[in-house]
C-alpha cells in the first residue's frame, strides 16, 4: 500500500475515518510492502502483508468459511492449468463464462465516461483482472476481497503490478461493512460479486456502497445471475456447494429495489442496455443479412423505424432479464449529486 490510500480508509471497530497511520516495516520504493496500519482513535493495529491491508476484522463464520472455500477453488483452478499467464490475459481468453466478462467489460468501457485520475473501487476483485484493466486507463484503483489466496484473491495483483506498467491498492474487507471512509469513491465497480450476499446484505452492501461513493458517484454492477419466474433456479449454486461460494440468485426487482432502497437513482431497466444494443449494432455489426436484411436496413433509417427497434429491444430485455430468462443483470446506479 501506499501513504495515499491512509485518507481513504475507516476504522472497522471505531468507525473513525482517516483514523490510520502507517508503520512500515518493508518498502520497494513503489510501496509499503510489510508493516501495520494503526488507529489513532482506538488502538487498532493490522497487518500489512504483501502490500495487502488486511482490514477483515472479526469477519464472521461465513465469510471464513466462503475464503477457504476460495482457496480450495485456486487449487482446481492450478490443477486446471491456470496460471500467470492465463491470468493477465483475462478477461481475453475463450474458457467458461470469461466471453459474458468481456462482453460486461466492453459495455462498461464504452457507455461510461471513466477519466484518468478517478478514484474506483473493483468489489470482490478475485483475480483483479479489472483492476488491472482501469489501473491501465489511468484510473485509482482499489482491489477489494476477503482473500489473499493466489488465483483467487488479492496476491494474485502480483501478476500484473510486478511488471511495474501497473498499480493498484489491495485491501481485505467485507463488501457489507467496507473499510473505507465516506464518499471516499467516483466509482464502485462489481462483476459477479453482489449475489455473494444473502437479502439482508445485499440491501446493507448497496447502503455501504452507496456512502462510500461521492455526490454524483456511480455503482457499476455487471453480471449478476438472476432468477426468473419461468426459470426460478432453486438450485442455484449447488454446484459450487463444496467451495460455500455463499451465492445466492435474485430476481431483476430485487436487485432494482435494494438499489433504491440505498439511495440510489437507477434508470429503468433495459432502457440503457436497449439503446447501448441500438447504438452497438449500428457501429460494431455489419449490415443485417437474411430474408428480413431489407426490412431492418430500412427501418434504421428512419427515426420512427429506430424507435419501433429500440421499442423491440426493450420488449426483449425485459422477456430475458424479468420473465423467462436467460441473462444476466448489469444494472448502473447514481447517487444524487446533492446527497
Ligand atoms: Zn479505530
Amino acid at each position: 500500500m501506499r501513504l495515499s490510500l491512509l485518507e481513504l480508509l475507516r476504522c472497522p471497530r471505531c468507525r473513525a475515518g482517516a483514523s490510520f497511520e502507517a508503520d512500515a516495516r518493508v518498502s520497494d520504493g513503489s510501496e509499503i510492502r510489510e508493516g501495520v496500519v494503526r488507529c489513532r482513535e482506538c488502538g487498532l493495529e493490522r497487518p500489512i502483508e504483501g502490500g495487502i491491508v488486511d482490514l477483515l476484522y472479526e469477519p464472521p463464520d461465513f465469510v471464513v468459511r466462503e475464503a477457504a472455500g476460495l482457496q480450495r477453488f485456486a487449487e482446481v483452478m492450478r490443477r486446471d492449468g491456470w496460471d500467470r499467464e492465463r491470468i493477465r490475459q483475462l478477461p481475453n481468453v475463450h474458457l467458461g463464462y470469461w466471453g459474458e466478462q468481456q462482453r460486461a467489460m466492453r459495455y462498461v468501457l464504452t457507455t461510461v465516461p471513466l477519466r484518468a485520475g478517478e478514484r474506483i473501487l473493483d468489489l470482490g476483485a478475485n483475480t483483479c483482472w479489472a483492476s488491472n484493466l482501469f489501473a491501465r486507463r489511468g484510473l485509482d484503483v482499489v482491489a477489494l476481497d476477503i482473500t489473499s489466496t493466489e488465483l483467487q484473491g488479492l496476491r494474485t495483483a502480483e501478476y500484473f503490478i510486478d511488471s511495474g506498467e501497473v498499480y493498484f491498492e489491495r485491501v481485505l474487507s467485507l463488501m457489507f461493512a467496507p473499510a473505507f471512509a465516506d464518499a471516499s469513491f467516483d466509482y464502485v465497480f462489481c462483476c459477479l460479486t453482489m449475489h455473494h450476499n444473502d437479502p439482508e446484505n445485499l440491501r446493507r452492501t448497496m447502503r455501504e456502497m452507496h456512502r462510500i461513493l461521492r455526490p454524483g458517484g456511480r455503482l457499476l454492477m455487471v453480471n449478476e445471475p438472476l432468477r426468473f419466474p419461468l426459470r426460478l433456479k432453486r438450485d442455484h449454486g449447488k454446484e459450487v456447494a463444496e467451495f460455500e461460494g455463499h451465492e445466492h440468485v435474485y430476481f431483476l426487482h430485487e436487485y432494482w429495489r435494494a438499489a433504491r432502497a440505498a439511495g440510489f437513482r437507477v434508470a429503468f431497466p433495459g432502457v440503457r442496455a436497449a439503446a447501448y444494443g441500438l447504438r452497438g449494432h449500428d457501429a460494431h455489426v455489419p449490415p443485417p443479412k437474411g430474408r428480413l436484411a431489407p426490412l431492418k436496413a430500412f427501418l434504421r433509417r428512419h427515426v420512427a423505424g429506430r424507435r419501433l427497434i429500440h421499442g423491440y429491444r426493450i420488449a426483449y430485455y425485459w422477456w430475458k432479464h424479468a420473465i423467462a430468462g436467460d441473462a444476466s443483470l448489469d444494472l448502473f446506479a447514481s447517487k444524487r449529486s446533492g446527497g
